[in-house]
């Protein structure tokens, strides 16, 4: 019998990701609050679960692919999540790091073992496998999840538990930063008369060149098509995890709050629903 693996929110990158692992052999008994979600994974050859206790109870693995760690705590401390003796949860969310390490203590008391396991790479790699994934737990534990791991993309351990999340947070501090300043330079490039795909082409072969530049312009922004699949609010939660968690530490961050604030004030301005790449339109706006 394959193992059972169970999946918990799949959304735009649950969604994937869980379709991968059950179609790798895994039996895969997923739950999302979303009918439409549960739906897809049954399309995909997994098991749409009926509630919480239905998706975690047999597991040897449970995936959190969740908004926040409000949510997964929500998640965890709900009294149909009955995880089987020995289970080991894998929060693949962009959670918070003191957080993460807060409710590995209290899973514990539990007889449950939580490790870190955020992504980057977005959907288009969640589709194909290639995600990183930055893991924070004991070697041993992180081992126990690798082969489940091991089709979603490429693990490196960060540290222990938390870890994984605290290099994700500061990882989308670094790509909004850049692609809000990316766009404030494509948006002056343009208005002085320069083509954009020229603008980029050279970028890319020069020094200011980052996934802004080889990815989110070329694919979602001058397509017009702002499907990345990574909501400008879900980036901002990222961020403000980066910042809070170099004032914690007392690190200087005065460009990671300007960049922060600013894209604070996109998300009063866009769609609940904005892709992040839509932070163009709203420099543009405003
Ligand atoms: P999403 O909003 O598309 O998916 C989240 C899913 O969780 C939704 O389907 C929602 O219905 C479900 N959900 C919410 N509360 C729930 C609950 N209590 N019980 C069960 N299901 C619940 O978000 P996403 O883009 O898939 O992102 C998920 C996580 O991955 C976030 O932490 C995000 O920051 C991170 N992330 C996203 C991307 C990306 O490109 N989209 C990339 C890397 C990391």
């Amino acid at each position: 019998m394959p193992e059972t693996v169970a999946f918990v929110g799949l959304g735009n990158m649950g969604g994937p990701m869980s379709a991968r692992l059950a179609r790798a052999g895994y039996r895969v008994r997923g739950f999302d609050l979303a009918a439409g979600a549960r739906q897809a994974l049954a399309d995909a050859g997994g098991v749409a679960a009926r509630d919480l206790a239905d998706a975690v109870g047999e597991a040897a693995v449970i995936v959190l692919m969740l908004p926040s760690s409000a949510v997964v705590e929500a998640t965890v401390r709900d009294e149909r999540f009955v995880a089987r003796p020995g289970a080991i949860v894998v929060d693949m969310s962009s959670s918070e790091p003191l957080r993460t390490r807060a409710l590995a203590a209290e899973l514990a008391q539990r007889g449950v073992t939580l490790v870190d396991a955020p992504v980057s790479g977005g959907v288009a790699r969640a589709r194909t496998g290639k995600l990183t994934i930055m893991t924070g737990g004991e070697l041993a534990d992180l081992r126990r999840v690798e082969p489940v791991l091991a089709h979603l993309g490429t693990t490196t351990r960060a540290g222990a538990v938390g870890s994984g999340h605290a290099v994700k947070a500061l990882n989308n501090l670094l790509s909004a930063t850049h692609l809000l300043v990316t766009c404030e330079a494509m948006v002056a490039g343009e208005r002085f008369g320069l083509d954009p795909r020229t603008m980029l082409s050279i970028f890319n072969s020069s020094s200011g060149r980052s996934g802004s530049t080889e990815n989110k312009w070329p694919n979602f922004i001058l397509p017009g098509t702002f499907d990345s699949g990574f909501g400008l609010r879900l980036m901002l939660k990222d961020m403000r995890i980066a910042t809070g968690l170099a004032d914690q530490v007392g690190a200087p961050d005065p460009l990671g709050h300007a960049a922060t604030d600013l894209w604070a004030r996109a998300a009063e301005a866009l769609e609940d629903s904005a892709d992040h790449t839509e932070i163009v339109t709203w420099l543009r706006e405003d």
